[in-house]
């Protein structure tokens, strides 16, 4: 369209209502791509993202229009907001280790955009065919501004995966609102970042941010009203993934959780930091052979959190896991350099002990159980405890899995005994009662 005057309120509405329909359609077809994508192929949703990434860079550079209150480029408002909330979109119905690939690539892809732009730039250049001189404008403009953009965009990707999940913490349950939320402060943010840029290196007055701002937020709410559309009438499979921790979706984000990958191919429990059940399966008869060489007793305790289901369905999973996490210091605290704990699976860890008799063990086990019950709490205040059942060899087994069989059966005992306690051989432990009645 050709260029037309300013101020004229016919020509700001006929912008409007073309802004609003260029958002409804690249955000239906959009999610449509993400809708479809297993038919289709993620591939067409996450070309098609980079597609209109490209139009949008474009648009910001080349292209303004006149909307009622400012002056604007459909490119960063529609295409710009749109980008980041199917980003939000593509990580509620898959998760971040997928979501972290559009991510990377719009960024990776876009510090090599601007590399090659300046090696074009050295080009001498023809005329094209009918006399039009050649546009550098375009190529000449992806310097440092758009390193500036790309590393904005990189940090609102994250960002606005990481707000809406803690939104979920007040807002529980309530989507649409989630999603529009994040979406506006993460816009309103970037709108400052870049308009910073601007107003730095062009002296952009501050009519350039509020126009820009306001269409984003504009572009958010269509988005919103549109996202509220499509879960009425697409089933949308369920969302809610705030049963994960911030830290460990920014570490998927953010490539981290390679690093707990190879803290567990290194036998480390991922959740608790202590060893895993493979590492214990290594270890545990090497420990065994050396105690049973040396004419040594070996013991080895079996630790099970007890009404652990409750603390998960009270309180939730998030809850749960950082109980686990507690869990295991205490008990980490509570044992000596030499022994060895390990997470077993769930809520059981196995602790063995070399050069223990069964008498210590038993006594031991008592000291990590009244621990436990001491400092660790609930959040409505009540008690965390363990049961725990003790094995020592050689009196009990020689072999790794009897002993872990034998401990397992005390444990059951302890579990039977109203929970809370520690069964050795001689049954019910009679530390903890004298303890409890002193
Ligand atoms: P009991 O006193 O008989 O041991 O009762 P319990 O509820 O602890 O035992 P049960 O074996 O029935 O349940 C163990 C629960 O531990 C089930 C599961 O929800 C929870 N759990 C297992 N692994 C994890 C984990 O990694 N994180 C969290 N939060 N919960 C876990
Ligand atoms: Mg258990
Ligand atoms: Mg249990």
């Amino acid at each position: 369209m050709a260029c037309s005057g300013i101020g004229d309120v016919t020509v700001q509405i006929s912008n409007l209502g073309l802004f609003c329909l260029e958002a409804v359609i690249y955000f239906s077809v959009m999610t449509g791509f993400l809708h479809f994508r297993r038919q289709l192929g993620l591939g067409v949703f996450l070309a098609a993202l980079g597609v209109m990434h490209f139009m949008e860079t474009y648009l910001a550079a080349v292209f303004y229009v006149e909307l009622p209150f400012g002056l604007v480029s459909p490119g960063s408002s529609i295409f710009f907001a749109g980008k980041l909330m199917l980003i939000l979109l593509l990580y509620m119905k898959e998760d971040a280790a997928t979501v972290r690939q559009p991510i990377y690539g719009l960024f990776l892809g876009n510090l090599l955009t601007v590399g090659i732009a300046q090696i074009l730039q050295a080009h001498p250049v023809v005329t094209l065919p009918g006399g039009r001189p050649a546009d550098m404008g375009f190529l000449s403009e992806m310097g440092w501004l758009m390193i500036w953009g790309t590393a904005l965009l990189y940090v609102d990707a994250i960002g606005i995966i990481l707000i809406y999940e803690r939104l979920s913490r007040i807002f529980r349950g309530l989507t649409v609102l989630r999603f529009a939320l994040a979406g506006a402060i993460v816009l309103s943010f970037d709108q400052v970042g870049f308009y910073a840029a601007l107003h730095f290196l062009f002296d952009a007055p501050p009519a350039v941010f509020f126009g820009g701002w306001y269409a984003k937020l504009l572009a958010v709410l269509l988005y919103s009203i549109m996202f509220a559309t499509y879960l009425k009438f697409g089933q949308m499979p369920r969302m809610v993934r705030s049963s994960r921790q911030i830290g460990d979706i920014f570490n998927d984000l953010t490539f981290r959780e390679r690093y707990q990958a190879l803290l567990e191919s290194s036998g480390m429990d991922g959740l608790t930091g202590v060893y895993g059940r493979s590492r214990l399966e290594k270890d545990a008869p090497a420990l065994i052979d050396e105690s049973l060489k040396q004419r040594k007793s070996l013991s080895l305790m079996i630790i099970d959190a007890d009404w652990f289901k409750e603390v998960n369905d009270l309180f939730g999973h998030l809850e749960g896991d950082d109980t686990l996490r507690q869990l295991a210091a205490r008990l980490k605290a509570g044992c000596r350099p030499r022994d060895h704990l390990s997470r077993f699976g769930g809520e059981e860890f196995v602790l063995v002990l070399p050069d223990t008799d069964h008498a210590q063990a038993v006594e031991l086990a008592e000291a990590l159980r009244a621990s436990v019950c001491h400092s660790l709490r609930r959040p409505d205040g009540q008690a965390i405890t363990v049961s725990i059942g003790v094995a020592t060899a050689p009196e009990d087994g020689e072999a790794f899995d009897i002993l872990l069989g034998t401990a397992d059966e005390r444990l059951y005992q302890a579990k039977n005994d109203g929970r809370d306690n520690v069964h050795g051989r001689h049954g019910r432990s009679v530390l903890g009662s004298r303890q409890a009645g002193a």
